[in-house]
């Protein structure tokens, strides 16, 4: 079973299925069932939609395959490999963004105070809240100086959740007896 919740999430982006099967074609794949009827067989899809989200994970580079001939039948079998190492990799590279952007809102929250209605939470920087003559833009009501000390802490917070995470990600091989 894949447990990772960054892997499931990342899956859920890149497929985009409502079907909840989706997850499990991955599964098989990372069991080691490499064609799209033994997934079919053991997910209990329909073949056009193994085939579907084998080629959704391939358009997002996460599965590869490879294509032989067979010498009796001259059909074309192919098998599927699930790419473990390019799905981490998009991980690590989603949360670097994430923390580029949790850096620069933290750089801006440090930078500058902050002005609040207290009728609709209406929240403005000083340079906003001074060209508005200190009303709300919203209502007209007088803006008071809002304390963003518990924000920068949540920030800081999320900023180390991130760098400290080194991505330990496994792929738990189902046990055969699992289903
Ligand atoms: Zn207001």
């Amino acid at each position: 079973m894949l447990k990772d919740p960054l892997v499931i999430e990342m899956l859920n982006e890149i497929i985009q299925e409502e079907d909840e099967g989706s997850i499990s074609v991955v599964e098989c794949l990372v069991d080691g069932k490499d064609t799209d009827e033994e997934i079919a067989e053991e997910t209990e899809l329909r073949l056009n939609i193994v085939r579907r989200i084998l080629y959704k994970l391939y358009d997002a580079g996460i599965a590869s395959y490879k294509r032989s001939k067979d010498p009796e039948t001259q059909w074309y079998t192919y098998s599927w490999k699930f790419e473990q190492e390019k799905i981490i990799d998009m991980i690590k590279s989603k949360h670097e963004e994430v923390l580029k952007e949790l850096r620069e809102c933290l750089q801006y929250e440090e930078n500058n105070i902050f002005f609040e209605c207290k009728v609709n939470g209406c929240r403005c920087s000083f340079e906003e809240a001074s060209e508005n003559n200190f009303l709300c833009p919203e209502c007209g009501k007088e803006l008071e100086y809002k304390d963003n000390s518990v924000f920068i802490n949540k920030l800081k917070d999320e900023i180390h959740f991130y760098e400290s995470n080194n991505l330990s990600i496994s792929f738990e091989s189902a046990s055969p007896n699992s289903k």
